[in-house]
């Protein structure tokens, strides 16, 4: 029941009043949602655009909250913003600029908010990443003493590991250089475990991620079906092939289900050959992680919809399946967006 209902949500989103309404919309990853907590699994319910039409609603009874599904009821706990939002850092940035809240245990930041396929002209074409900037909610550049602050705050408050991600800052080590310095700053001040997320670099880069003390990484593919790759993200898709080795030399350096890659789904994929492409990375060992495509204002693929839930549920029930053939364990990743599972019903389904 649990997964179906989270499953539903990340595809349908909630129709929620006004009032309740509050969210980044913009930047790195899923925006544009709310986060709940379904049954205490982390949810990042979409509110804005398509989700506007949902048949699913929030509603607000004596202070407690329901998700309404069919005439089915739900109680959901809706997750406030913690308090390091109201708070600045020791040189007076205010914190959420340097991070923000994904759930009620993992933080996010993206060191780096710009990324050279903009500037190219090949971006993918869902990424909000530099428009978050343009409406001023951010920072160009996260500077580790600002990420240590806010993560020495954040975990004051129970937030115990971190989602590190960036843009492609250039086509040389692409960024894991301020990724390794953000890393090693929040590790030398927090017990936080710390995810990165970049695109494939080499092993020696990944060796500097690990070795400034990441536990997990995340290379994301995005789309396992090539044209698909080619039409959305047209600066990745020559590299199709080398995030299999990629992903081989970080398997090697941090170790079994501590790497992943999202799977984005709702990009004109052709079935078989994601399920084929599901198969191989489990095969590899690598954690496919499932997520319904989050269309962002502003962005050329603002207009889709994402998959209906039943088209999700087989990729969920497939990736559990191949996981498990494989010896991939998907529950024992440290940290970042496996653990959190805000955007995704994989562990819901895995559990
Ligand atoms: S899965 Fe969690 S950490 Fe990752 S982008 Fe979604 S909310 Fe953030």
């Amino acid at each position: 029941m649990e997964a179906t209902l989270k499953n539903r949500l990340l595809c349908l989103g909630m129709n929620a009043p006004d009032e309740l309404k509050e969210g980044r919309k913009w930047g790195a990853g899923p925006a544009g949602g709310r986060y709940v907590l379904v049954h205490d699994s982390v949810t990042n319910v979409p509110i804005f655009g398509f989700a506007e039409d949902s048949p699913i609603h929030l509603l607000e009874r004596d202070d407690k909250h329901y998700v309404s599904d069919g005439g089915e009821e739900t109680k959901v706990d809706l997750l406030d913003n913690p308090r390091f939002y109201d708070a600045s850092t020791s040189d007076g940035v205010r914190m959420w600029m340097i991070a923000l809240a994904h759930g009620n245990r993992c933080l996010g930041s993206t060191v780096y908010q710009r990324c050279v396929r903009w500037e190219l002209g090949d971006q993918c074409q869902f990424c909000g990443i530099e428009l978050s900037l343009k409406h001023g909610t951010t920072m160009e550049v996260k500077k580790p003493h600002h990420l240590a602050e806010v993560a020495e705050a954040a975990e004051g408050e129970g937030f115990n590991h971190i989602t590190l991600t960036t843009g492609t800052a250039n086509l040389k080590d692409k960024g894991s250089r301020m990724l390794s310095s953000a890393t090693r700053a929040v590790k030398d001040n927090t017990k936080m475990r710390v995810h990165v997320q970049i695109e494939p670099v080499s092993k020696e880069e990944i060796k500097s991620m690990h070795s400034a003390g990441a536990d997990s990484i995340g290379i994301h593919i995005e789309s396992l079906d090539r044209k698909a790759l080619e039409r959305v993200c047209p600066g990745k898709a020559g590299d199709y092939d080398v995030y299999f080795e990629a992903w081989e030399n970080a398997l090697d350096i941090f170790g079994p289900n501590q790497v992943s890659s999202y799977i984005i789904l709702g990009l004109g994929e052709d079935r078989n050959e994601t399920l084929a492409g599901i198969d191989r990375m489990c095969e590899a060992g690598v954690i496919p992680f499932v997520v319904p495509l989050r269309p962002l204002d502003e962005t050329p693929l603002q207009d889709l919809i994402p998959p209906r839930p039943e088209v999700m549920e087989e990729f969920y029930l497939h990736a559990c399946d191949s996981m498990r053939d494989h010896g991939v364990d998907p529950a024992k990743n440290l940290a970042g967006c496996v653990r959190c599972g805000g955007c995704s019903a994989l562990m819901d389904y895995y559990r």
